[in-house]
């Protein structure tokens, strides 16, 4: 097959700060194959998660070295691909898998979503993320989505630096805002909140409580992620009784070895293409979250239509969808999942169901 790898930037409308910095614009890597008149398309880009670290110009460089290989290689049968895909770090083979996946779709003239036997009339509402901030800017940016969207479900970012009394007031302004949502439209609310590994222990214990009478119905990550899977999975145990919400894995969840090692102290995890390396081992976890008990939320990070359109196949397994970074973008070179209400439908279009501007 023919490979060709370029850049393109992302800028977003409306600046994210979370507990480990703010992103205002990205740079990220499409990767094109192409064979027997059919061209499959995937995406990178670098992310943090605060114990692990991507960036963009190595992915390009580990993504450059393997093209020979795959251009020496046809796209199917897919599982031949798999020793190749093996040997590199998850967000490259992100890249690989989803233009293997879109090439594939393509030439079964399918949709994966529909591929797979899945029912695009099982999904539910996805979250809109207000970053951290002032509680004005905060509530600024949840009428900006109120005009975009009816986003009945917001995840609200916490582990401020600014520490906890900063992270209440957040989300009683939020909870607040929503009341009177629910008091003008007669539609119900739904806040989450996303610690992103900002807090202590001690933090985490004291906030648990509070933030589930204040209605929060669901907290991400709350302790830091550790390189150590078995204090990662200490750190979610000391929490597990005292969490009276559903407690969500994100940063210490990459794959399904994270997710069977997770299972007995978590309700849930967040799956990213980026983290699992893309479609075939997000399935794989999608399918097993929902044999263990356990609730899928569907993430992205600063992420094109082309990523979260791929991910976006996923969604009729997802109880928490959280992909919202592409309605968030000025130069979105892709368009993608359309944005039903506030559900969003994978494409209908085979493969991955994303079209590019330049056709
Ligand atoms: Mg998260």
């Amino acid at each position: 097959m023919r490979c060709r790898l370029s850049r393109f930037p992302l800028t977003k409308a409306v600046p994210l700060a979370i507990s480990r910095g703010t992103t205002a614009a990205v740079e990220h890597l499409l990767l094109e194959l192409e064979h027997d008149g059919i061209t499959g398309r995937g995406e990178t880009g670098g992310f943090d998660t605060g114990h692990r670290a991507y960036r963009t110009d190595d992915l390009a460089a580990e993504l450059e070295a393997v093209l020979p290989a795959l251009e020496s290689v046809a796209p199917e049968p897919f599982q031949a691909l798999e020793p190749l895909l093996e040997t590199l770090s998850p967000p490259a083979r992100c890249a690989v898998d989803l233009a293997l996946h879109d090439w594939w779709g393509q030439r079964l003239g399918q949709p994966l979503w529909r591929v797979w036997g899945l029912d695009d009339g099982a999904i539910v509402p996805t979250s809109v993320t207000l970053g951290l901030g002032s509680e004005a800017a905060v509530l600024e940016r949840l009428e900006r989505w109120w005009q975009q969207l009816p986003a009945s479900r917001i995840k609200l970012k916490l582990g401020s630096p600014e520490g906890l009394d900063h992270d209440r007031a957040l989300v009683r302004a939020v909870a607040q805002a929503l009341e009177r949502r629910q008091q003008s439209h007669g539609v119900a609310g739904e806040l989450q909140v996303d610690a992103n590994g900002g807090w202590t222990l001690e933090q985490a214990r004291s906030m648990l409580g509070w933030l589930d009478a204040e209605g929060v119905a669901l907290v991400e990550q709350p302790l830091a992620p550790l390189e150590d899977p078995e204090a990662d999975c200490a750190a979610f145990a000391a929490l597990e009784l005292d969490c009276p919400m559903a407690l969500v894995a994100d940063e210490s969840c990459w794959n399904l070895a994270d997710l069977v090692r997770l299972a007995p102290y978590v309700d849930g995890v967040n799956i990213k293409l980026l983290k699992s390396g893309g479609l075939a081992e997000a399935l794989l976890m999608a399918r097993a979250a929902g044999r263990l008990g356990l609730g899928v939320m569907l993430g992205c990070y600063s992420d094109s239509a082309l990523l979260n359109g791929a991910a976006a196949q996923l969604l009729p397994l997802v109880r928490w969808p959280d992909l919202d970074s592409h309605l968030n973008l000025v130069d979105d070179p892709f368009s993608g999942p359309a944005l039903e209400g506030d559900r969003l439908r994978p494409g209908t279009a085979p493969g991955l169901g994303v079209l590019h501007a330049r056709g």
